[in-house]
């Protein structure tokens, strides 16, 4: 039987915002694919978003969403996490959105090991605001910003979320769906703050700069160039040059903050009890 997007989907707010070729549909119809197996009720579960094309996905979603300020989600999510533990929270967001005017938030949150699952959406560019350049855009990429092409150098969305302390870390791709469909699963499920890098593509702003002829070159792309992290791991460097592993990339168990907060609250309320007696 055909799955039943309808279920989920706030259909007042359609058309959609994204532009024809984007990968972002894609992303979407997996999210809901996900969240439906794992039988989450729909007022069980959040969404949160700062600014920007993946941050427009809340808005047509029919669960608890929050479409915050740009860079922001994370801040708002963890609030909300903390108010509502028994809720699962959720935050989609862009490259730009994450990892630059967000950069700060989201490092933190890796480090604090909140239970929220991070889903970053890179498409390599700032799309919606006109195409300048992000932290992950390629060197040597064109972008309105870097109109002879890219010199900063890029930050690993995966190996950044480690470094900075995320105890389950994915990456996955527009193009490989039935994978996509289980690494969201995996990073909903782990307790703790999860990172899940999504590969996507902006023919709009990127790829159309950027020599991609057409948004399917683009998800060709994506095909020749992702590898299952099992089979990177065993290859020498030479054969991994500009190719880049996919799946659960690292994972392991901490404790999480908000029982550790909430186990705190309630080791001072006994103390406060026993020095009253
Ligand atoms: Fe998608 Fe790029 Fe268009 Fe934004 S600008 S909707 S990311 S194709
Ligand atoms: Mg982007």
């Amino acid at each position: 039987m055909a799955f039943d997007y309808d279920q989920y989907i706030r259909s007042g707010k359609l058309p959609h915002i994204w532009c024809p070729g984007c990968t972002y549909g894609i992303v979407f119809k997996s999210l809901l694919r996900a969240v439906d197996s794992l039988k989450i009720p729909k007022d069980d579960i959040a969404l949160v978003s700062g600014i920007g094309c993946a941050s427009r996905l809340p808005g047509y979603v029919d669960w608890n969403t929050l479409h915050t300020t740009h860079g922001r989600a994370i801040p708002f999510a963890t609030g909300l996490k903390m108010a509502r533990p028994d809720k699962r929270v959720l935050v989609v967001s862009g490259d730009g959105d994450a990892t630059a005017i967000g950069g700060n938030h989201f490092i933190h949150a890796c480090r604090r090991n909140i239970d929220i699952t991070v889903i970053v959406l890179n498409n390599f560019i700032y799309g919606m605001t006109g195409g300048q350049h992000s932290p992950t855009t390629p060197v040597g990429h064109m972008a309105t910003t870097m109109p002879f092409g890219n010199i900063d150098p890029t930050f690993n969305i995966p190996e950044l979320a480690k470094g900075a302390g995320a105890t389950w870390v994915g990456r996955g791709t527009a193009y490989h769906v039935p994978a996509l469909d289980k690494l969201i699963i995996g990073a909903i499920e782990h307790k703790g703050l999860s990172v899940l890098e999504i590969i996507n593509a902006c023919p709009t702003t990127h790829g159309r700069r950027n020599k991609f002829r057409s948004p399917t070159d683009m998800l060709l792309w994506m095909k020749d160039t992702a590898l299952p992290a099992s089979a990177f791991e065993k290859l020498p460097p030479e054969k991994t040059a500009g190719k880049f592993p996919t799946g659960v990339l690292y994972k392991r168990e901490a404790p999480e903050f908000s029982e550790t907060y909430f186990a705190m609250v309630e080791r001072l309320k006994k103390q406060k009890e026993a020095r009253e007696e």
